[in-house]
């Protein structure tokens, strides 16, 4: 398969926690290359809006407060088969059910703070990564 490009967020928990380092490093070992990357503080517009698609959940208010409560890093990660391949690292989105190796197991918290967010298709990512990057900043 040719390469694809996927949208990453190393979420606040794992970034106050030290753990951005870590993320980085198995991405690569897992073949990612990292397109470009940014470190940001999330405004609550920002972050209401990248979730936009839950705000009818009973859980977005406290989703975005966990996602504003500290910097994060964006990444635009490449590799193969990208939006899978970053799924199935990730891991599911409750680290209890997560396999072993995978990222949310390893450093997850709980359900809502799982450390990594990993676009859920190709069009998602297609709309996620314009959300964060410029076409200059894809274009490395
Ligand atoms: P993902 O694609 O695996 O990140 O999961 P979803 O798109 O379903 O949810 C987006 C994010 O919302 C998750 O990564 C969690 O941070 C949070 N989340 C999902 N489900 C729950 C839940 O049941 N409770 C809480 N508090 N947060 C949740």
């Amino acid at each position: 398969m040719s390469l694809e490009r996927t949208f990453s967020i190393i979420k606040p928990d794992a970034v106050a926690g030290g753990k951005a380092g870590a993320i980085l490093a198995l991405l690569e070992e897992r073949g990612f290359r990292i397109v470009t990357m940014r470190k940001m503080l999330l405004s609550q517009a920002q972050a209401e809006g990248f979730y936009a698609v839950h705000r009818e959940r009973p859980f977005f208010q406290s989703l975005v407060k966990f996602m504003t409560e500290g910097p994060v890093i964006v990444l635009a990660l490449e590799r193969a088969d990208a939006v899978k391949m970053l799924r199935e690292t990730m891991g599911a989105t409750n680290p209890a059910n997560a396999a072993e190796g995978t990222i949310r197991k390893r450093f997850a918290e709980s359900i809502e703070r799982n450390c990594i967010h990993g676009s859920d298709a190709p069009e998602t990512a297609a709309v996620e990564l314009a959300y964060f990057f410029s076409t200059l900043d894809l274009a490395i």
